[in-house]
């Protein structure tokens, strides 16, 4: 079935009409995916910078299409934004990643208590129940409020300050934490920070991946940080794959990291492998 793919428009048709065509499947496509259960989700360790310890999960989607193979996110998370679909996928990942990390918690109680991301895209968080349904999910999931934390772009907040703000703290009172992601590649208007319902802000991979080439990028990451830190907020960085990425982020003060240097994306029974060598001490 792969020549039934993609590849074989390129030759007819101009790239725009291939990918208008790529994106309908695609779309299609997605409604069945839920329903069959084709979409699946990946766990991310994010670790402390001292002795790597494992302090939560960011979960990520992924896509085993029958035909196509795998299709990442950075393909059918647009799609599904455009259509509306992310709504069911982004709550469907919450709800799949909560159960999953309760699972792990029964069968571990001796574990260290982790935090489990996850994303929330722009226009999911514009509907109107947002904020009920997450509420939903931990009550049906039976997931602490206090473990969950959500990823915000600075895009989905901006876009509507007054509602997100207060979408923001109601998550907050049920005990929900909030970062903000992909942190200095939207409206950065640093001022704005300070007014923000946040806990914890996400360094972009982009800035991390420069820290060696461009010197220039340690003094926008340390002013992320300093900035951070002066407004009490824990910074991750993301993206981290050298441990010369490491040393300066630690020489910096970044408090927490999550890259391939430490793991990659995994599937759920690894991450829980990984919490049964995660003892308190
Ligand atoms: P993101 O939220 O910024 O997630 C981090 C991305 O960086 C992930 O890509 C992760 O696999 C990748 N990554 C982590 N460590 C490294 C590293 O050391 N090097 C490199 N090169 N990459 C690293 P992924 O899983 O392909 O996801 C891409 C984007 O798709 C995410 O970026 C997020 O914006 C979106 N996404 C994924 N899952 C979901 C979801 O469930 N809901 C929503 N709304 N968006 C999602
Ligand atoms: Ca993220
Ligand atoms: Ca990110
Ligand atoms: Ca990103």
């Amino acid at each position: 079935a792969k020549d039934q793919g993609p590849d074989r428009f390129k030759v007819f048709t101009p790239r725009l009409h291939e990918e208008a065509v790529w994106m309908m499947s695609l779309e299609t496509d997605m409604d069945r995916a839920l329903a069959e259960g084709e979409f699946y989700v990946v766990f991310q360790p994010i670790v402390g910078l001292e002795a790597d310890t494992l302090m939560g999960f960011e979960a990520l989607a992924r896509w085993r299409h029958p035909e196509r193979g795998e299709i990442l996110p950075s393909e059918f998370i647009p799609v599904a934004e455009e259509t509306g679909r992310i709504d069911a996928l982004g709550l469907w990942v919450l709800s799949e990643s909560c159960s999953n990390m309760a699972d792990w918690r029964a069968a571990h109680p001796e574990a260290r208590p982790l935090i489990l991301s996850v994303n929330i895209s722009s226009r999911q968080f514009a509907k109107k129940d947002i904020v009920n349904d997450i509420r939903l999910v931990l009550e049906k999931t039976n997931f602490p409020a206090d473990r969950l934390r959500l990823e915000l772009t600075e895009t989905a907040i901006m876009q509507d300050a007054r509602t997100a703000v207060r979408r923001m703290k109601a998550l907050r009172a049920l005990g929900v934490t909030i970062a903000v992601d992909d942190f200095g590649t939207g409206y950065s208007s640093m001022s704005y920070l300070q007014q923000l319902p946040l806990d914890n802000l996400k360094i972009d991979l982009g800035f991390v991946q420069k820290l060696e080439q461009h010197p220039e990028n340690r003094e926008i990451v340390r002013a992320i940080i300093s900035l951070a830190g002066g407004l009490g907020l824990n910074v991750v960085a993301e993206g981290v794959e050298s441990a010369i990425q490491k040393q300066v982020l630690s020489e910096l003060g970044c408090q927490m990291y999550q890259g391939y240097l430490f793991a990659r994306p995994m599937k759920p029974e690894q991450a829980k492998a990984l919490i049964m060598g995660n003892r308190e001490t």
